[in-house]
């Protein structure tokens, strides 16, 4: 199940940094995932509780902001936001795009609870 790896490694993360901070649990975590990034966003939230078991980030709150899918044309030089259905440029209808976001998967911000 590769959203389950994916959350453990999330987790191990988050856990780290929680302890680089001295803090005694973790609160919240906000991540922000593109949609061409190939996570499953249910399943990732359903493997969250299982994979955080145990650890300083057991009963926080998993927060999922859908980044922006963007490509810049090569052809006319365009950025533009698109829909994962159709990677086309926007202004010249090219297919000669590049993906400049759209498939990261990057832990935004960590919230402690330090007492
Ligand atoms: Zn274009």
């Amino acid at each position: 199940m590769h959203e389950f790896s994916i959350c453990q490694a999330l987790i191990t993360q988050v856990e780290q940094i929680a302890i680089s901070h001295g803090a005694l649990k973790v609160q919240s975590v906000k991540l922000r995932i593109g949609s061409l990034s190939g996570v499953e966003l249910p399943l990732l939230e359903h493997a969250y509780p299982f994979a955080s078991a145990g650890t300083l980030v057991e009963g926080s709150t998993l927060e999922i902001e859908r980044a922006p899918l963007k490509v810049n044309c090569e052809a006319c030089g365009l950025e533009s936001e698109v829909k994962a259905n159709l990677l086309t440029c926007r202004m010249c209808g090219s297919c000669l795009i590049r993906v400049v976001s759209g498939e990261e998967l990057t832990l935004m911000s960590v919230e402690l609870i330090t007492t």
